[in-house]
């Protein structure tokens, strides 16, 4: 085959490594496009730190241009519209064709989606939400704190369970916890539901221990900035002092009008190739979803939850697929259903859950108390990402 192009639609954690991992596997006269509106890059997980002020955003942010001296080309500007028949799309800065399309856009985070909660809100799920956290929390001198997940699916469904555990343990050292109640509130039936009730008793265990209370089943239906209180869907109300909330998720809007997107508002991808139902296009990461074979309850049906390490392996196997589709050859790889995340749990504690997602009758997740070591681990493994990906 002549030299192609492959159009990589958003530069997050799937983007960066199919593009990287496609030049790895095709010589330069293929044409590698990665197109994102943004040029930092950082990994998700360190939002947390940036929120407890345990780095800098310019200690984890990189710039896409890394990607440039690997003969990949980036391209700042906004997708606006995706023809997946024609692998064509229209960004800020004119019009691309591609023979492989890669949709790699993540998911839009929209506060404005519960009544109230834009005006009342803090928020770690972006980067600017993070600083603007951090510095409220340096001023912060007690009160009832309301961890909110108004709705799901969320990314990394552990990173709200983790920020509650690290301000306990920051409050534990300022002495502010004696002045400071902490309570979870989520539209989930357990914590992490998708890794099974074991790992939900799991995470309320070490909830409770610190004494966070957790309250699940619990749909918001607004917020009332004015008098600091909640309402949720079963006539309850509770009051904050502050609140600190993940934003609704939905798929971005040049993916909704995609016409690829199925009930569920996200993106349908084969759960071993990634492809879409458009022939050479394909969906990765959290702007994809995918369905689990195995479920905890009959008429309860599972997906893929929405995680970086996700988005990482969805991008070395559809680098795989397109290298191998072009060079004529029979792909050699496919996702397979397996990840794992950290958990920190405060003084530098995590735990690393192991989970297999393609098991039945039901995921299977395997995990370990939390020491230093894995909190070690996590650190190595995001140090290991920026300098294979972005550095
Ligand atoms: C607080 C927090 C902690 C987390 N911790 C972990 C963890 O410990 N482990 C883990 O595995 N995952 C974690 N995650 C989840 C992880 O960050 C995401 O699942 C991952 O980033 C998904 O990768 P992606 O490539 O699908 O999307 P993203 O990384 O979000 O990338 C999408 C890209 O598309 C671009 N884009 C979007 N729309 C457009 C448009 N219209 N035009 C141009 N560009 C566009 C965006 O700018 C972005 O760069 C965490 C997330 C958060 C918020």
């Amino acid at each position: 085959m002549n030299g192609t192009t492959t159009l990589i639609l958003g530069g997050g954690s799937g983007g960066i490594v199919t593009a990287h991992t496609l030049r790895t596997l095709l010589p330069q006269e293929h044409k590698i496009v990665l197109v994102d509106k943004r040029n930092a890059f950082y990994i998700g997980a360190t939002k947390t730190w940036v929120m407890m002020g345990m780095r800098t955003p310019q200690e984890v942010t990189r710039s896409l241009d890394a990607l440039k001296r690997r003969g990949i080309e980036v391209m700042h500007t906004s997708v606006k519209s995706i023809d997946p028949a024609k692998r064509e799309v229209v960004t800020g800065n004119g019009v691309l064709r591609g023979d492989y399309l890669v949709i790699a856009l993540g998911a839009d985070l929209n506060m404005g989606a519960v009544q109230g909660l834009e005006p009342a809100a803090h928020t770690f799920y972006t980067m600017d939400g993070a600083m603007r956290l951090r510095d409220t929390l340096k001023r912060f001198s007690g009160g009832h704190i309301v961890l909110l997940i108004p709705r799901v699916p969320i990314k990394c469904p552990p990173a709200p369970y983790e920020a509650v555990m690290l301000l306990h343990y920051a409050f534990k050292m300022s002495g502010l916890l004696g002045k400071t109640r902490l309570s979870v509130y989520t539209v989930e039936p357990a914590p992490m539901p998708t890794a099974g009730p074991e790992m939900g008793k799991f995470i309320s265990g070490l909830l409770d221990e610190r004494g966070i209370a957790l309250h699940t089943s619990k749909r918001t239906q607004s917020v009332d900035v004015a008098r600091r209180l909640i309402r949720f869907e079963d006539g309850s109300e509770v009051r904050y002092d502050l609140l600190i909330a993940v934003p609704p998720h939905e798929a971005p809007r040049a993916a909704k009008e995609s016409g690829l997107t199925n009930q569920s508002g996200w993106i349908p991808a084969d759960p071993k190739t990634l492809q879409t139902a458009a022939d050479r296009v394909y969906a990765i990461g959290d702007v994809s979803v995918i369905p689990l074979p195995g479920r905890y309850k009959p008429d309860a049906p599972l997906v893929l939850p929405k995680a970086g390490v996700f988005a990482e392996a969805h991008g070395k196997v559809v680098a795989g697929q397109i290298a191998a589709h072009v060079l004529g050859k029979a792909p050699s790889e496919v996702f397979d259903g397996k990840g794992f995340c950290y958990i920190e749990t405060g003084d530098s504690h995590a735990v690393r859950g192991d989970g297999d997602f393609y098991a039945t009758p039901h995921p299977r997740i395997t995990s370990r108390a939390p020491d230093l070591m894995q909190f070690q681990e996590k650190e190595a493994w995001v140090e290991s990402f920026m300098k294979t990906y972005v550095t």
